[in-house]
């Protein structure tokens, strides 16, 4: 399903040929580096904590966004993780 919305976030976006692996950049996902109220990276499903970073306050991952983004960015992708799984 992840994929599938990227794919359709791609072709909003207006990017026509992009690879399986392909992220948005981030002004496509109208990116900032502070939470919108509670939504945040990281409890957005989304995100990829940096691995072995001592710092909880480190860059990680996004699984759709293209570069490093902060545990306390926000993006429209956002979509919260269910406490339950994890996912
Ligand atoms: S989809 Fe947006 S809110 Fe979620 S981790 Fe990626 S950049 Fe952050």
């Amino acid at each position: 399903m992840r994929c599938c919305v990227g794919g359709l976030l791609l072709a909003m976006a207006g990017i026509e040929s992009a690879h399986a692996d392909a992220k948005l950049p981030k002004a496509a996902v109208s990116y900032r580096d502070h939470p919108n109220g509670s939504k945040e990276c990281a409890n957005c499903s989304h995100y990829i904590r940096a691995i072995g970073a001592a710092d909880p306050e480190a860059p990680g991952r996004c699984q759709i966004v293209a570069g490093p983004v902060g545990p306390q960015g926000y993006c429209i992708v956002y979509a919260e993780r269910n406490p339950k799984n994890g996912c």
